[in-house]
């Protein structure tokens, strides 16, 4: 017998290749098929008399084969099946293409349901390859029908034809993680009937029933993954870094501190003096000057004789931050030492000796940071920058190298103040709601193609003053979904032979070496290179004061807030800048995006818009917040059961710290899958 654990290849009508299909998407045993949700659902519930069907509505209609189907050949081996349906109260011609063997499934004198759009017109209603079924089957119509999320080699039909097996092979075994007494009092459908319902509900109301359910499983489950990581964390001490002069490094600065960052530097400070350990998100938009609250604090930390890790998502940013850090507290006598993996096993275990010895006061890194061997004399503070970029765990594992985790998150992802506080209930947050001062608005262009010309000339007038341009082309997919890096590598190519001949072009993109990334990003910021044609690798954090033009290509394709990161690239220096926009292909409603753009400079306005306009799955999905990836939930609109799932998780966890209980054992299991997941899918 299959059960929740069977994989899915033993699964009638799921052979290799279709298991294959499904394991990209992460499915890889029933249960995971169970748990595959619907994206959307087509609703085929509407039933309409053939007269009152409207112009392009789809719509259900009961209706009798009032004519033998009759096939005929066109040209190029086309094939045509045509026939009349009546409802008694109306007729409608029904055609199917390219689908002879309906000739002999359709029977005259039998009465099916069609559902379909109308594309006759309103006097002579018809439709062109409708689905169909006989009447009462309710198979395919009548219903709400699920639409799953797809990938090459799947087909809506085989998907769920499968999650149907597999809901019959093993709902009966499934467990619910939900506590019986947190079901109860929450009012919550069971999890059978609402892993049945969302997969094939019979109508909206149950659906919601269903729905609201998951909701708040995933959020409970959450709650319960975030509370457990807090968990471990509380049990490390604390060493107090005993509060320093701060004046020394200000008086070093080649600017002065602007309020925001006083504060928030003073914020932190006061975390590092006290006994409990420090945890802080440090929230800021783009460029205003994150990286220099976290140098004061690597400072204070040095002055005690303490040593901070400080962690970035990419090569290119580590380095980046290992350059401006090693610039600014280097002359004051901090020894700054970079740790990336594209460093050779000798360079990293002589940089490991080091750090071990203490002779390396600030290390600067990616990951390479929380490799085996990387140990610390003695660790006092951790910075991670950008943390949307890093697992919750990948931060606890950094923390767990020091006695005493004081950790500041640095984000620019501008998350609703409430929300933060739930979702980083652990957080103290201080936020940076200024920008230096004489830092000037970036304009922002949204143009189409007939502008190309003029901003090409616009670009070499730029170069010929002097400044650098960044252009950034969206991910190209080819068609088995990896990313066609060829389209940066040939645009560049184009623009250095026809376009820009007396320029320089270099590209950088996400699979380049490390080395090679790391030599583009230095030429470029040492001004060898005029323009450089990238991916989004540079979306986040990358610092190049002489850049004042940011074109971005086909800038349909991308989140507001996203592009918003990208034009915070430029304008850092003292240089007039500019973000020029293509609009591509994406018609009137990216133009409204784009225009939205252009009106502010505020993220946090953008990123607002962003969730207006697109809903939050685009917005809070795994890529940008550094959140899991929720199923059902999201944590922009569910925020009030948000709180009530939290507030369950609590109590539950309150009188089962470790959930050992053998009623929470299928909790535990989800919890601990949940905080896996999390981990893999949050870089
Ligand atoms: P972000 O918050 O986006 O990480 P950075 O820390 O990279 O911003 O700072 C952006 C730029 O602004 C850097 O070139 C930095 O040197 C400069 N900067 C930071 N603080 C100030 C300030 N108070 N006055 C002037 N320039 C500043
Ligand atoms: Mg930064």
């Amino acid at each position: 017998m299959p059960d929740a654990k069977t994989e899915v290849r033993y699964l009638k009508g799921v052979g290799e290749a279709r298991a294959k299909a499904m394991a990209k998407l992460g499915i890889y045993t029933l249960r995971d098929l169970v748990l595959f949700f619907p994206r959307a659902y087509e609703d085929r519930t509407i039933f309409r008399a053939i007269p009152d069907l409207q112009l392009g509505e789809a719509a259900c209609v009961r209706a009798m084969a009032a004519s033998q189907p009759t096939l005929s050949y066109v040209h190029k081996g086309l094939t045509l099946v045509r026939l009349k349906v009546t409802d008694g109260r109306g007729t409608m011609a029904v055609t199917f293409f390219n689908m002879p063997y309906i000739k002999n499934a359709l029977v005259p004198g039998e009465t099916y349901v069609f559902f379909g759009k109308n594309t006759g017109n309103l006097i002579n209603p018809a439709m062109t390859n409708p689905v169909f079924e006989r009447e009462g089957e309710r198979r395919v119509t009548g219903k709400l029908v699920p639409i799953y999320p797809m990938t090459a080699g799947l087909s809506q039909k085989a998907v769920s034809a499968a999650v149907r097996s597999a809901l019959d092979a093993c709902l009966d075994g499934l467990e619910d993680p939900l506590p019986e007494e947190v079901r109860k009092e929450h009012r919550l459908a069971q999890s059978r009937y609402a892993y049945e319902t969302i997969h094939f509900p019979t109508n909206a109301g149950e659906l919601e029933l269903a729905r609201h359910r998951m909701i708040f499983e995933e959020l409970f489950l959450f709650s319960c993954a975030l509370t457990r990581l807090r968990g471990q964390k509380e049990k490390s001490i604390s060493v107090p870094v005993e509060p320093g002069e701060l004046q020394p490094f200000y008086d070093a600065l080649p600017f002065s501190l602007t309020g925001a960052q006083k504060r928030a530097i003073r914020e932190a400070a006061g975390d590092l003096a006290s006994a409990s350990p420090m945890a802080r998100l440090v929230q800021g938009d783009v460029g205003s000057g994150k990286t220099a609250v976290a140098a004061a604090l690597c400072y204070l930390v040095w002055r005690s004789g303490k040593q901070s890790a400080f962690m970035a998502p990419t090569e290119i940013l580590a380095e980046q931050h290992a350059r401006t850090l090693s610039g600014l507290l280097e002359p004051m006598g901090l020894r700054v030492g970079l740790f990336t993996g594209s460093m050779t096993a000798k360079q990293k275990r002589e940089a490991a000796a080091k750090l071990a010895a203490g002779e390396i006061d600030l290390a600067v890194g990616t990951h390479a940071l929380l490799s085996e061997g990387v140990d610390f004399r003695d660790l006092a503070l951790v910075v991670t920058d950008e943390q949307h970029r890093f697992g919750v765990q990948q931060r606890a594992a950094l923390a767990e190298k020091g006695r005493s985790p004081n950790v500041l998150v640095m984000s620019a992802t501008p998350i609703p103040r409430t929300l933060a506080l739930i979702l980083y209930g652990d957080l103290d947050v201080s936020v940076i709601d200024e920008l230096p001062p004489g830092r000037q608005k970036v304009d922002t262009f949204s143009v189409d193609e007939t502008m190309r010309p003029r901003i090409y000339r616009f670009i070499e007038k730029l170069v010929g003053e002097g400044r650098q341009v960044f252009i950034v082309c969206p991910k190209v997919e080819n068609e088995d979904g990896s990313e066609d890096l060829k389209a940066v590598e040939e645009y560049a190519e184009t623009l250095q032979k026809d376009v820009f001949p007396n320029l320089r072009v270099a590209f950088v993109h996400g699979k380049m070496k490390p080395k090679e990334k790391a030599e583009v990003m230095e030429a470029f910021a040492a001004g060898e290179r005029d323009i450089l044609v990238s991916t989004t690798v540079i979306e986040v954090g990358v610092d190049i004061p002489n850049a004042a033009l940011m074109v971005v290509e086909n800038a349909d394709r991308f989140g507001l807030s996203q592009l918003h990161q990208l034009r915070g690239r430029v304008g850092r220096g003292k240089h007039k800048s500019y973000c020029v926009l293509f609009q591509g292909a994406g018609g009137d409603a990216a133009k409204e995006r784009l225009a939205a753009l252009c009106a502010t400079n505020d993220g946090f306005k953008i990123a607002e818009e962003d969730l207006r306009l697109r809903g939050p799955g685009d917005f809070f999905g795994s890529r940008q917040s550094g959140l899991p990836e929720m199923r059902v939930a999201s944590f922009a609109t569910d925020v009030g059961l948000l709180q009530e799932a939290r507030d369950a998780a609590l109590a539950v966890l309150k009188q089962d710290p470790t959930l050992q209980k053998p009623e929470h054992a299928s909790l535990r299991e989800r919890v601990d899958e949940m905080l896996r997941r999390s981990d893999t899918t949050l870089n």
